[in-house]
């Protein structure tokens, strides 16, 4: 195939230099904020590239990342997968041991490191021989250690690197299969497995991002990028932003809910992409200072990774004049599957702003491109009838076909290119998919299955409750039984009868949880979502 008809992240990622040369990043590190216009993302992304390659990058090699969401950041994101190289963005909030297991397998000689991370970096430099050079990100903080570092390690400066070289004149000419990523599972209900993507399926992942229906994004947006740069490749707005010329603000560490109040108020930004427990906290924040923010400029938000509550996506609609788009996906799609903004086709434009919203609480239609299908016990089709639930399976062109290391559960892609997504769900008649629970999560009570994402999502919008989660509990007499456990706003109490007797219109009896656990909060993986692995462990105890 001629190199320009190929799919290539060089063809779409570096638009918006020419078509955007006012807008760019808002890169807000402790080091200081900065602005840096998309025609100097190019040219950075080309002195990065012209760096790595003095350092003997070679094409297929894969070069780490322990770092927030920063300029820098995003010039690695552009100029390793550009080179033929391949992005590892890693999660920071791994320990050493699980850090160290992943680069045994990846093997990465070049980890870009944020200055306040040197000290993970330096012990995973010990840990592992094959790391060369440290690419630190932002000036060394006062307390960096100065323990003794291997004599083959070489740390160099971010700055640096890029300003020792003449940028490079153009991007190498790559296969369209060739790995231009590779992320891990935030390990929510297992060990992490890592994917690899593509060029190929990262440009249409970011092409469709940018389509009307998705989230309605255009050059004119502006972008608070929340979700982690090392969380399924950023959910890919980097490359959209780059696409379409949006600004993009990176907040890097300090994600409290009223610095994102801030930093949308400051720089006026339109949307933004968060899990539900961000947007509650923001929420919650929002009450508790009437009037400080201004988010006139807000026009939608994306929530996704896991489920928003019916409430949270009403509030931010009649009290802020936010629409919240409800997205779902997997780190084994490159991310994005599903997104379901409040309208989409002409005759939904056309209902009751309630009914529209009744959309938005489930995680919609896929993505052209992607094709998701529910089937029974035997993997037999189950019919889209909007109340059938089956095990969810989903194809198309940005399906990983296989994890990039040997997993246990390597056998959910099926050699039809269907993944077992390992969620359970149902489809209704237009297409709009709606995730019941995750398989794991199911309670099996006297042999009836019990969603616990059902009862999060009910319990979740009562006025007590700051955070809720429901597992089961073994039970001798009907296999599991659901508990709820909840951490209460200031001040607020809450019992289990309560909590049985206002699930009563929705829940059967034996659905309805019979033991309720108060806690200071509700303990999240990191990647914000609830952390079950840690609740169900509590309760062995
Ligand atoms: P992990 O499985 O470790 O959380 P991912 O971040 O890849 O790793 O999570 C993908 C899973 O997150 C999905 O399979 C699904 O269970 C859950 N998820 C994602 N989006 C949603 C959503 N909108 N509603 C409910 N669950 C979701």
């Amino acid at each position: 195939m001629v190199p320009s008809r190929r799919l290539l992240l060089k063809h779409l990622a570096f638009r918006a230099g020419t078509i955007a040369p006012l807008g760019g990043l808002i890169s807000t590190a402790p080091d200081g904020t900065v602005e840096v216009g998309w025609p100097e993302v190019v040219m950075r992304a080309r002195r990065l590239a012209a760096g790595l390659l003095a350092r003997g990058l070679r094409a297929g090699e894969r070069v780490g990342t322990l770092a927030f969401n920063d300029h820098r950041h995003a010039d690695a994101y552009f100029a390793v997968p550009c080179l033929g190289a391949t992005l590892h963005p890693i999660n920071v909030r791994w320990n050493l041991q699980e850090t160290s297991t992943v680069l045994e397998h990846t093997r990465d000689r070049i980890l870009f490191v944020d200055a306040g991370l040197m000290t993970r970096g330096l012990e995973l430099a010990a840990t592992c021989p094959w790391i060369e050079y440290i690419v630190r990100f932002g000036p060394p903080l006062d307390d960096e250690p100065d323990n003794p570092r291997p004599d083959t390690l070489e740390i160099i400066d971010h700055e640096t690197l890029l300003d020792a070289a003449e940028p490079i004149a153009a991007w190498p000419d790559l296969e369209e299969d060739a790995l231009m990523g590779m992320c891990s599972t935030s390990g929510t209900t297992g060990i992490p497995k890592t994917v690899a993507y593509s060029h190929r399926t990262t440009c249409l992942q970011t092409m469709a991002l940018g389509l009307t229906d998705c989230m309605r994004l255009s050059g004119r947006d502006t972008v608070l990028a929340i979700v982690p740069m090392f969380h399924a490749l950023g959910w890919c707005f980097p490359y959209a932003c780059g696409m379409l010329g949006a600004g993009l603000v990176l907040p890097h560490r300090d994600l409290r809910p009223e610095r994102i109040l801030d930093l949308i108020t400051d720089h006026g930004v339109t949307t933004s992409v968060a899990v539900p427990t961000v947007w509650n906290a923001v929420l919650a924040a929002l009450d508790a200072n009437p009037g400080r923010w201004n988010l006139d400029h807000v026009d939608r938000v994306v929530s996704g990774g896991a489920a928003p509550t019916e409430g949270m996506i009403r509030r931010f609609r009649d009290e802020h004049g936010v629409e919240v788009i409800h997205s779902w996906g997997m780190t084994e799609i490159n991310p994005v599957g599903t997104m379901s903004p409040a309208a989409t086709t002409r005759e939904e434009a056309g209902f009751e702003p309630d009914r529209r919203l009744r959309h938005q609480t489930v995680a919609g239609r896929p993505l052209p491109g992607l094709a998701v299908e529910i089937v029974d016990e035997e993997g037999l089709p189950l019919p889209h009838d909007g109340t059938t639930t089956g095990r969810l399976l989903v194809s198309g062109w940005w399906v990983a076909e296989d994890y990039a290391f040997d997993h246990p559960d390597g056998d959910r892609f099926g050699p039809d290119g269907r993944l077992d997504t390992g969620d359970v769900a149902s489809i209704d008649d237009r297409g709009r998919m709606a995730i019941r629970d995750r398989a794991k999560d199911m309670i099996k009570s006297g042999g009836e299955w019990i969603s616990s994402l059902a009862l999060e999502r009910a319990i979740g919008d009562f006025p007590e409750i700051e955070g809720c989660a429901v597992v089961g509990r073994p039970d001798d007499r009907w296999g599991e039984r659901p508990v709820v456990f909840a951490s209460l706003h200031e001040g607020a109490s809450l019992d289990v009868e309560t909590v049985r007797d206002r699930l009563d219109h929705d829940f059967e009896s034996w659905q309805r949880p019979d033991e309720l656990l108060i806690i200071d909060s509700i303990p999240l993986t990191s990647t914000g979502k609830i952390d079950k692995k840690t609740l169900r462990a509590g309760l062995r105890t």
